[in-house]
């Protein structure tokens, strides 16, 4: 008999300006869909997805999905706080959703559990036509600032299921292991 592997889980939350795709990411991630015409998120929403890394290792994340609208934003520490792993999301065609990523990377590391797992990622690889922000300068601020870094496109999967496994795999799963 197969013996039992072990489930880690974790709270993930996802920042960033509004409109940069964060839900549609996450709507990517969880049920392989796209949806072009989606309502804005209000508050915040919560969806659990589960990567399994190997025979005996599982991470279930629990995804929470934050309004990126200004009037929201003072409800985002209830979100990050006990988060143990964010993604902080950016528009590759909008350079101020990236101005916008790097307050939510300063703001997690100086109020967010100094262990949380960091990625930075652009979204929107699919409008290449109209990048605006390069993808070398972001790889130097989040190999700078200690983040995780990935371009994708939640319209055409590109790289999303990549962001999500390389969080589970920066995860401290070995520690927890020896605690239980
Ligand atoms: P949020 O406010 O950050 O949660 O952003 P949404 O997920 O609501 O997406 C905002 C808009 O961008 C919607 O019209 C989405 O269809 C669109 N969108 C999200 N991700 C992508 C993507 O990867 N490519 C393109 N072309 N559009 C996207």
């Amino acid at each position: 008999m197969a013996s039992q592997g072990k489930t880690y889980q974790f709270k993930l939350v996802l920042l960033g300006e509004s409109a940069v795709g964060k839900s549609s990411l996450v709507t990517r991630f969880v049920k392989d869909h796209f949806d072009e015409y989606r309502e804005s998120t209000i508050g915040a929403a919560f969806l659990a997805q589960t990567i399994t890394l190997d025979d005996s290792t599982t991470v279930k994340f629990e995804i929470w999905d934050t309004a990126g609208q200004e009037r929201y934003k003072s409800l985002a520490p209830m979100y990050y706080r006990g988060a143990s792993c964010a993604v902080v999301v950016y528009d590759i065609t909008q350079t101020s959703s990236l101005d916008k990523a790097k307050s939510w990377v300063d703001e997690l590391h100086r109020q967010a559990d100094p262990d949380i797992v960091i990625a930075l990622c652009g979204n929107k690889t699919d409008l290449e036509a109209r990048r605006a922000i390069d993808t070398k300068a972001a790889q130097e601020y989040a190999d700078e600032a200690g983040l995780l870094f990935f371009e994708t496109s939640a319209k055409t999967a590109h790289n999303v299921n990549e962001l999500f496994t390389a969080i589970a795999k920066r995860m401290p799963l070995e520690q927890l292991a020896s605690n239980s």
